[in-house]
């Protein structure tokens, strides 16, 4: 499942940055998902919630912003958000169509817990 590697590799991504950074924990981590492979959101959070279970990501709150995937038109040049597997571009009906490669997982911003200071 496309989900589960990437919530494997979110985890990994965090897990590096706490140790990069000396860090507790993560706070939270806000991503951007989505792209040419259709990823479930709601399968992703749960995937995200089993595999940070031990890890320093445990409890992270997580927070998803959906990236529509986006397709091209081989004819005619349009770019539209497909809805479904086979897309039709809607300027001229061809069904040459390329999808946009973008990455499925994008990381923006991921909120360390610092130790206190003593
Ligand atoms: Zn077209």
């Amino acid at each position: 499942m496309h989900e589960s590697q990437l919530a494997r590799k979110l985890v990994a991504t965090l897990e590096a940055a706490v140790k990069e950074q000396g860090a507790s924990g993560v706070k939270s981590v806000k991503v951007r998902l989505g792209g040419v492979h259709w990823v479930d959101s709601e399968a992703f959070r749960e995937l995200f919630t089993l595999f940070s279970q031990g890890t320093a990501s445990e409890g992270t709150e997580l927070i998803i912003e959906e990236a529509p995937p986006e397709a091209k038109c081989s004819q005619c040049g349009s770019t539209f958000t497909p809805h479904d597997h086979e897309p039709v571009c809607p300027q001229c009906g061809s069904r040459e169509i390329e999808l946009v490669a973008e990455p499925d997982l994008q990381v923006l911003e991921i909120s360390l817990l610092m130790p206190t200071l003593q």
